[in-house]
């Protein structure tokens, strides 16, 4: 259980900005009481467990990964980590945003800035006014830190964690395999584009071929049928441009219709529940991600080709990080009459990769088998939505609604970077005047201000793209990491992501007759139910420990 989110760890690691480089010396002002802005990206919704550092002199903290020491910020910093720490059965530690390890500081009246040098290895070394260098001890955080502040993960969700490994998968095909042919499940594979793109990387294989060897792969292991959630995103991006058109006509009279919030990403939505509740949950869109509207598909019109119900079906799926599988244990999509949920399990590309490790097998020799698709009109080959790895939201969005609110056809999207790459703005204007203005908030730190913005009422913006990656979804947690894990691989990860053919939503054929013929029309009470969810503030514990220093 806790190695599962051992490994989660990685996603909230790659949270935290971008390392300075090795071998640089920043500049420390010693004293400084604020709270290190590296550890308040930490993400709040996964569960990290860690040894984290924290040097005796107090003036640098570094977190470390047991698992994944590669993904370890590089950062320095005199003031406090912010953190939460929770105590486990096994021992371990886990650790989340808002926790304070106070530690000391030593000023130096009239002295400069300290200066902290981080080694190619990872060690600090504090540098003295003469040029001196003395390496940093560290100090560890225990339980004893723990200042039960809440809004860390439950131990029921724990349990739900554990429901949800390629273990699982394993059991469950082993257990069909076992079973006699009536009770045997219907076991369906949904894989995620940029699961797809991270092992045709890892695989040195396109797209295609690495789509079509998966499906043989998980095919010979027992699996049935294997869907991409390409497919069901062409649904969260309609609805969401839907949704987002309504807010903007009932802004005048709903002044949280606006700014529209994405709501694809389950880090980000973990944190908005147990971090800002009430107030944030009515900007947050209500559609479904492609994840859940899979589920749908999967446990609902696919079950009824098949004649199966929900609970005859073993639905999967493969996605980019690990909040993915507290997505699938929402209690929102879990089927009260059936005892099942829209997606029973989900295991991430890693795991993937670990399953393959564990048949033996090469997915460069495997042979290519056909693709699966839910409809026969369905296209047969790849098909990714343009305007980044995370699903192009803010794309398809301000397309549709410059043409629907404003009748302007958009050609080219220029974004303006703002304070850096994850934090960018797009601006529609017509003789000067402001028509529509949306962005993208990539990572904690680019979330946190945004978030403060809408608190003081100083955010500009009609709609925000927001996820908890830095980067998105191609840099999740439970991506395979490449050999040095540069920028360049990631780069190489998008454009593979970007390689088949750009499909436009609406022109999706499959997808208009699902609307019409499954869900009776576009608007109707069923298509809302099956295509859109809801969010529920977590309250924290009001206890005399939950104190921010
Ligand atoms: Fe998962 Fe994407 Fe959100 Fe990262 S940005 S937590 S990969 S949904």
């Amino acid at each position: 259980m806790l190695c599962q989110r051992d490994e989660q760890r990685g996603g909230a690691a790659r949270l935290l900005p971008e390392a300075p480089g090795a071998g640089k010396v920043q500049n420390i002002a010693p004293g400084v009481q604020n709270v290190d802005p590296g550890m308040q990206n930490t993400h709040p919704g996964v569960c990290k467990i860690l040894t984290l550092d924290v040097f005796a002199d107090s003036t640098v903290l570094r977190e470390r990964s047991r698992i994944r020491p590669e993904l370890v910020p590089d950062r320095s910093t005199s003031v406090q980590p912010t953190s939460r720490v929770l105590s486990s059965s096994l021992g371990a530690l886990l650790l989340f945003q808002e926790c304070i390890k106070p530690v000391k500081v030593e000023k130096q009246a009239g002295k400069a800035a300290a200066k902290i040098r981080i080694e190619a290895d990872g060690s600090y070394f504090q540098i003295d006014q003469d040029g001196g260098a003395q390496k940093l001890e560290k100090a560890k955080i225990t339980l004893n830190d723990c200042l039960a502040c809440s809004g860390c993960i439950t131990s029921a969700e724990s349990v739900l964690i554990t429901q949800q490994s390629h273990e699982e998968l394993c059991k469950v095909l082993a257990g069909n395999k076992a079973a006699a042919p009536n009770e045997q499940k219907l076991v369906v594979v949904s894989v995620s584009p940029q699961s797809r793109a991270s092992l045709a990387a890892k695989c040195k294989m396109g797209v295609l071929e690495t789509a079509k060897k998966l499906t043989t792969f998980l095919k010979s292991l027992g699996v049935h049928y294997v869907f991409d959630t390409t497919f069901s995103r062409n649904f969260s991006l309609l609805e969401s441009q839907r949704e987002f058109v309504r807010r903007f006509r009932r802004q005048t009279e709903d002044r949280k219709a606006l700014p529209m919030l994405a709501s694809a990403c389950p880090g980000w939505i973990c944190y908005a529940e147990k971090t800002h509740g009430s107030f944030i949950i009515p900007y947050i869109s209500t559609t479904k991600s492609p994840q859940q509207v899979m589920g749908s598909l999967v446990k609902g019109y696919f079950a009824e080709q098949q004649h199966l119900t929900p609970d005859q079906i073993y639905h999967v799926t493969v996605m980019p990080c690990y909040d993915k599988k507290l997505e699938a244990s929402r209690p929102d999509f879990f089927n009260q009459q059936y005892q099942t949920r829209d997606v029973d399990c989900v295991i991430t590309t890693g795991e993937v990769l670990k399953l393959l490790e564990q048949e033996g097998v090469s997915l460069s020799d495997v042979d290519p088998g056909p693709l699966d698709t839910m409809l026969s009109s369905a296209a047969e080959e790849l098909s990714t939505h343009p305007g980044g790895g995370s699903g192009g939201y803010l794309e398809h969005i301000y397309r549709h609604a410059a043409k629907e609110l404003f009748g302007i056809h958009v050609d080219a999207i220029e974004y303006k970077p703002l304070k850096n790459k994850d934090f960018q703005e797009v601006t529609l204007q017509r003789d000067g005047e402001v028509l529509l203005q949306f962005a993208l908030a990539y990572g904690f730190r680019n979330i946190q201000n945004l978030v403060q913005k809408l608190k003081r009422g100083k955010s500009p913006y009609h709609y925000v793209e927001v996820m908890a990656c830095p980067s998105g979804c191609l840099n999740g947690g439970g991506q395979i990491k490449l050999e040095g894990g540069s920028k360049d691989e990631l780069q190489h990860v998008e454009r593979l992501y970007e390689s088949p053919k750009a499909e436009i939503p609406e022109e999706n054929q499959a997808v208009a007759e699902l609307y019409e013929h499954w869900l009776g029309g576009r608007d109707s009470e069923k298509a809302v139910g099956t295509l859109h969810t809801e969010y529920h503030p977590v309250e924290k514990a009001n206890t005399s420990f939950n104190i921010k220093w």
